[in-house]
């Protein structure tokens, strides 16, 4: 999908919400606002966006806006949070509009962008960015390994120091495909998060994943929303 279609002082929206909780990794829990940018380069089987991108079950016209920067800078300046989490969809499509957009941020906002891992960031969103949540996909995502994973691009995160790799695993099964993976990209700072969007789910599968995780000296996260509010949008 190419970023030139999206122009550079316009920004392709699924939801602008908050002030809340980021509910995932490595700022979990705290106070922030979200900007949901809409379309995805991949189509995981799992997606629990897919209002963000798969327009054979939703409708692009009601569920996405096409929003000046100015807009946008401005419904995030009025929630008043120390932290804005661009996620998606693939944020990392609209680069051109986000360093637009960065413009227009009070200097002191704390940037988290979370992103599939398989388009380079750009020098000027890399300077603005606090932290890269990367999330490669794994095997269970059900595409090509050529499509999810490339390995130019995690390095390039990577090569930020400011990433962090975050993978979603079912069963600890998948926790031997992460091993492999980051052993053979060499990628710092892992995270493991359940998959799942049900509480009780979710705390079944985090008590499973929970001692095979602390064995490798990996990370684990929750998903604080799912316990909070279940599969409920733009809380
Ligand atoms: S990369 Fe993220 S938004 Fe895109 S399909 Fe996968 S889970 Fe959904």
């Amino acid at each position: 999908m190419s970023e030139r279609r999206f122009g550079a002082q316009k920004l392709i929206v699924s939801e602008i919400f908050g002030p809340t909780f980021q509910g995932e990794g490595y700022s979990l829990g705290r106070r922030c606002g979200f900007l949901r940018l809409g379309h995805c380069n991949l189509a995981c089987s799992w997606c629990d966006t897919p209002y963000t991108w798969d327009w054979h079950r939703f409708s692009p016209e009601s569920e996405l806006s096409r929003l000046d920067v100015t807009e946008v800078a401005a419904r995030i300046e009025n929630m008043a949070v120390p932290l804005l989490v661009i996620s998606g969809g693939e944020p990392m499509l609209q680069q051109a509009g986000l360093v637009s957009l960065f413009a227009h941020l009070p200097p002191g906002l704390a940037v988290e962008i979370e992103t599939n891992g398989t388009v380079a960031p750009e020098p000027a969103v890399t300077e603005r960015v606090s932290r890269f949540t990367v999330s490669p996909k794994l095997t269970h995502a059900a595409m090509s390994r050529q499509r999810r994973i490339r390995p130019a691009v995690l390095h390039a995160f990577a090569a930020t120091d400011k990433a962090t790799f975050k993978f979603v695993a079912a069963s600890p099964y998948d926790l031997d495909e992460i091993e492999t993976l980051t052993r053979e990209l060499d990628l710092p700072d892992v995270y493991v998060m359940p998959e799942g969007r049900d509480p009780d789910q979710l705390m079944e599968r985090m008590r499973a994943l929970a001692p095979a995780v602390q064995e490798r000296s990996w990370s684990l996260t929750t998903r604080l929303h799912v316990l909070l509010w279940g599969d409920r949008r733009a809380v």
